[in-house]
């Protein structure tokens, strides 16, 4: 199966190394392409000089790329995917993107022939090596029954979320629910480090009961606590997930204060640590507001 991989960033490039074997045959496209060399000479791949040239033979095509925007642009921009996408082949956003672009897109591809399906993934980057990523895709059981090896290949637990959009859906209220978890743990310990119980401690407790979540029993113990603070999930990233939670939310008439204020405090958080930064690093703005370190 002719598979092309397009965004071999810090999940992508995981992702993509599992289809580098047969029953695939793999090309891939990065737009700094240095990085899909790399990739190419650590793995069975063809390099493509443009997304138009990546998808040219193509059966299937995954996009893992920050959002729906650069999704757009890959697709439209000049040596964009749409001159050379074969009628009959099926294009599976694994981005985690926003519902009504990829309905847009899917709409647009349709009338050519070819299939989408959008496919956000969760797990991180241990679950994305292991290939047992979390899958939760929209679109219809016919198309996902032609890439269903392909999805398999990174995938453990598949899940049909609905029509198209709808794993771009769950995908945003998923990490928008990460976002308040980060949060508010980090809230807590602060609070708890001021009335004199140490972190560890604090977590002993609050991880055998039931304030417990992802961030205590795992984010904060294995990043914060130690300092470590991996790059593993851009900061970035999950701001812009927190928005398309809160504009769904909007979109749909659903009053989400708790998701807006997160929006608002992972806005601020983008500014003060940029660009770069990993997502559980968000625990430093609570940190410096109220001068402690959470260790
Ligand atoms: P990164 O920021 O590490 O990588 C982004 C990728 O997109 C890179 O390959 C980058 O290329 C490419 N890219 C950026 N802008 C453009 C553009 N304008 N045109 C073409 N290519 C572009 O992101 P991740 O790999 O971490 O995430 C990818 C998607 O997966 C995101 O939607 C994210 O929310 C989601 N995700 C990530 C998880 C994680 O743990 N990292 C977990 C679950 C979902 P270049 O190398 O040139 O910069």
């Amino acid at each position: 199966m002719k598979v092309a991989f397009l965004g071999l960033g810090d999940i992508g490039e995981l992702m993509a190394a599992h289809l580098a074997r047969p029953p695939f045959e793999l090309v891939v496209w990065n737009r700094t392409a240095s990085r899909a060399e790399e990739f190419a000479r650590a793995h069975p791949a063809r390099v493509a000089s443009t997304p138009a040239d990546a998808v040219k033979d193509a059966q299937v095509i995954i996009t893992c790329l920050p959002s729906s925007v650069e999704v757009e642009a890959v697709l439209h921009g000049e040596n964009g995917m749409l001159e050379s996408l074969r009628k009959g082949s099926v294009l599976v956003d694994c981005t985690s993107g926003d519902p009504p672009t990829s309905r847009s897109i899917a709409a647009e591809l349709g009338g050519r022939g070819v299939e989408f399906i959008d496919a956000p993934v969760s797990g991180g980057t241990t679950a994305a090596k292991a290939g047992t990523l979390t899958v939760m895709w929209g679109g219809e059981e016919s198309v996902f029954e032609r890439v269903r090896p392909v999805i398999e290949a990174f995938g453990k637990r598949i899940v049909h979320a609905g029509g198209i959009g709808a794993g771009d859906a769950l995908k945003a209220v998923n990490n928008a629910l990460l976002a308040v978890h980060i949060l508010s743990a980090a809230e807590g310990l602060v609070v708890l480090l001021k009335a004199g119980v140490n972190p560890t401690t604090a977590l002993e407790v609050i991880n055998a009961s039931s304030g417990r979540s992802n961030s205590s029993e795992n984010l904060i113990p294995q990043r914060v606590l130690t300092r470590a603070f991996p790059r593993t999930f851009r900061l970035a990233l999950l701001e812009k997930d927190i928005g398309i939670a809160a504009v769904l939310a909007e979109d749909l008439d659903v009053h989400t204060p708790i998701i807006s204020l997160a929006a608002e405090r992972f806005h601020e958080a983008r500014e003060k640590l940029g660009e770069e930064a990993d997502h559980v690093e968000a625990v430093k703005m609570v940190e410096e507001e109220n001068g402690v370190i959470i260790k």
